[in-house]
């Protein structure tokens, strides 16, 4: 599948905004909302997206709280196929299936909706997130696509904070793509 040119890459990485110490000292936080809010940026990333996906027989894109919403469903609209919303524990309103992860200190919950893929078995499921870090957010929601019938059958992130190695965690549940790597 295509991956985005060196050109574009570089128009993209100028889109995303560094703002350190946030939301504590001593991390750098990738701010996508200045590319959100760059139309040509946007554009470019959801054109290439959908050129990579678009012969990729997906059924479903699932997107992971809350900016793995806003390229999810995009993407989704423009593929014409379903979105699926994974969210933070207590938020989805119907029978949920959860799914608890590490964080730095203590842990944290993800959910699905048991129905989610409409009782298709097997169902060619995208996760989608803005970035992969550790990738604990990303483990967590490929099970709760297997768990709810689905298959990852891809996981794609914008940006990949490459040093911190998230994608070693991910690659034996399923394949992973990143638009744009970090070191
Ligand atoms: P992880 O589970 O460690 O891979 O963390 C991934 C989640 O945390 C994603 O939903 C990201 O949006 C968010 N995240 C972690 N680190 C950063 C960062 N440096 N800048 C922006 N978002 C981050």
């Amino acid at each position: 599948m295509k991956e985005l040119d060196p050109q574009s890459k570089a128009r993209l990485l100028t889109a995303i905004r560094d703002v350190p110490d946030f939301p504590k000292p001593g991390i750098v936080f990738k701010d996508i909302t200045t590319l959100l809010n760059d139309a040509e940026a946007f554009g470019l990333l959801m054109d290439h997206l959908a050129e990579r996906y678009r012969d990729a027989k997906l059924s479903y894109i699932a997107g992971i709280e809350s900016r793995g919403f806003i390229f999810g469903a995009a993407l989704a609209a423009k593929l014409g196929v379903g979105f699926v919303p994974i969210r933070k524990k207590g938020k989805l309103p119907a029978a949920t299936i959860a799914e608890k992860y590490a964080l730095e200190y203590g842990f944290d919950e993800v959910e699905i909706h048991i129905d989610a893929f409409r009782g298709q078995k097997g169902a060619n499921v995208l996760l989608i997130d803005d970035l992969i870090a550790t990738g604990g957010t990303a483990e967590a929601a490929i099970k709760l696509i297997q768990d709810a019938g689905g298959t990852c059958v891809e996981a794609c992130f914008i940006i990949d904070l490459a040093f911190l190695k998230g994608r070693e965690k991910i690659t034996p549940l399923a394949p992973v793509y990143a638009v744009l790597e970090i070191d």
